[in-house]
């Protein structure tokens, strides 16, 4: 059984979603990527050392890569079908799972946390109702498109050697691929990567304004670890998007998750709730956020958080 995992070159590298992809997909058999960027011996080898045997290179230059991709995938499909083909959520993940999945009339199998193999076919599970609730989900026909949703599984290497690679020349695609990236963005950051840190210091609305972040900046930055926050805050312009973490942003698993003033909505739990250990400071006992901790504080968030500072200050 042949699985393809979709890769994205991220700052030179495969991304740590494919990573975690390939990890899984090796347990049933072989495993090709399909690679997305300039690409670089390293990447490939990162690759291979996660079990990936065959990468298919795709360069698109300055192109916007998702037509391209997406019909290149389904012209090497057509000759060398896998049985699973997977992605992470990534917009690009999508953007291309989506156009492929109409090309090939392949069927996707979306926000997947877990799969198996059950008589040659994949099984994903989702989880709905909050995570309260996984659904199986079996494709009796393949190829079967997957997006899982980060850090489902994680990235471990396997020793694997170098995979062999394949250049896939760009396709003609027309309009569809005419779009260029003209410039990049990348949000400056202070600390550890949102999605990487061992521990995060999340805010919610009931830090009562922006300023509140100020005092979750400080904490993180005690304990060496990032910051997150909820949708509510970041609709209100409290701090950048790529700070929410929940449903419709971060998926992050860290050691600690400390939640200051947050309700414990079930769109941002599906996005923490793997965490190893979950703080809670909220000033309603009832709040649902306390449901998911490990540890609870009843209490105001602008009087436990600046003495957990001094406390932590004292020490060092
Ligand atoms: C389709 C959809 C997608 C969504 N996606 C996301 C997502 O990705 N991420 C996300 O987070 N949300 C998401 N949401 C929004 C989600 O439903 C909640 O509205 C949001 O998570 C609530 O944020 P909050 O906990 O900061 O605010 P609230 O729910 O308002 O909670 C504030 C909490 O702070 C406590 N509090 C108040 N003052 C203090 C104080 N002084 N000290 C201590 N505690 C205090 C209150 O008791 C309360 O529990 C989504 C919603 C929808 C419909």
């Amino acid at each position: 059984m042949t699985t393809w995992v979709f890769s994205e070159e991220t700052d030179g590298a495969p991304s740590a979603a494919s990573l975690e992809a390939a990890t899984a997909a090796r347990a049933w058999g072989e495993v090709a990527a399909f690679y997305v960027g300039t690409g670089n011996p390293a990447a490939f080898a990162a690759l291979g050392d996660h079990g990936v045997t065959k990468v298919y290179h795709l360069d698109p230059g300055d192109a916007l890569p998702s037509a391209a991709a997406a019909a290149a995938m389904a012209d090497l499909a057509a000759s060398d079908a896998p049985s699973v083909i997977m992605f992470s959520m990534g917009s690009t993940d999508r953007d291309v799972a989506g156009r492929l999945s109409a090309r090939m009339g392949a069927t996707v199998l979306s926000n997947a946390v877990a799969l198996e193999v059950d008589g040659g076919s994949v099984v994903a599970y989702n989880e709905i109702l909050g995570g309260s609730t996984k659904v199986a989900t079996k494709a009796e026909s393949g190829p079967v498109i997957v997006v899982t949703r980060p850090k489902a599984f994680p990235a471990e290497p396997a020793g694997g050697a170098e995979p062999a690679v394949v250049a896939i020349a760009m396709p003609e695609t027309g309009h569809a691929g005419s779009a260029q990236v003209l410039s990049r963005h990348v949000e400056a950051s202070e600390g550890p990567d949102l999605e990487e840190a061992d521990v995060i210091i999340s805010g919610g609305r009931g830090l009562g304004n922006a300023d509140g972040f100020a005092m979750m900046d400080e904490l993180a930055k005690l304990l060496g670890g990032a910051v997150g926050a909820t949708r509510a805050v970041v609709d209100s312009g409290w701090v950048p998007y790529s700070y929410q973490i929940g449903q419709t942003g971060k998926t992050v698993k860290p050691s600690v998750y400390v939640a200051c003033g947050i309700s414990g909505a079930m769109q941002h739990l599906v996005g923490m709730k793997d965490a190893t250990t979950i703080i809670a400071i909220n000033k309603d006992p009832e709040a649902p956020i306390f449901d998911v901790s490990d540890l609870g504080i009843v209490g105001d968030v602008n009087k436990v958080v600046p003495a957990l500072v001094e406390a932590l200050k004292a020490r060092s």
